[in-house]
């Protein structure tokens, strides 16, 4: 069995959640519904392969995010600047329409005592990225748990992203992309530190 479904079933236990067989019925519930044949040959194994896929896009929930973030430096080598990890790719889901968000994340944070890894900073974005989202609370959690683990002098994220349910469907608006940005300490109250942020990210 897949391995991330096999962890997903693991914490059946904590709520009411549907089996397996139940999402898959849920897609041949789709499938029929648009018209289709779901014994079709084509469409056989759709439901199975959907929520395997399901499993992987949103397996965010099987992460701690603010573990991630806890291995940290202490040694920075008298270092005292900014930190900025500019367009780290990410795919997420909206959570209105369950359609696909395409984006970019920039971070920033001013350390005060501990550094973190970059690898760690980029999984952080995939585990609150890979979840049923709206772009503006992405964007707030990440920024909120690098100032909660790291507690450094501020953080600021910048979030630029497509959103598939803004360019195929509605208005149907295609090259529209929305920014949502989160400030916090340093990055909020010194215009220096937003500023070489802000330039470092552009
Ligand atoms: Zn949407």
């Amino acid at each position: 069995m897949h391995a991330t479904l096999e962890k997903l079933q693991d914490r059946n236990e904590a709520y009411d959640r549907p089996s397996r067989k139940a999402a898959e019925e849920a897609v041949r519930t789709l499938i029929r519904w648009l018209g289709e044949d779901p014994g079709r040959e084509g469409l056989v194994d759709t439901p199975a392969r959907v929520v395997r896929a399901y499993a992987e896009w949103f397996d965010g929930y099987e992460q701690d995010p603010a573990a991630l973030l806890q291995r940290t430096f202490e040694e920075v080598g008298g270092y005292d600047g900014i930190v900025v990890l500019s367009d780290i790719p990410f795919e997420s889901c909206c959570e209105h329409h369950m359609a696909a968000i395409h984006g970019i994340v920039h971070v920033g944070y001013l350390p005060q005592h501990r550094v973190v890894g970059i690898s760690k900073i980029a999984r952080l974005v995939e585990a609150f990225a890979r979840r049923l989202q709206v772009q503006e609370r992405l964007t707030a959690q990440i920024a909120d748990t690098i100032a909660e683990v790291l507690s450094p002098y501020g953080v600021g994220v910048v979030v630029k992203a497509t959103h598939a349910c803004l360019s195929t469907r509605g208005v149907r608006k295609h090259g529209v992309s929305m920014v949502t940005s989160r400030m916090l300490g340093a990055f909020r109250d010194d215009p220096a530190v937003r500023q070489e942020f802000l330039t470092a990210i552009t």
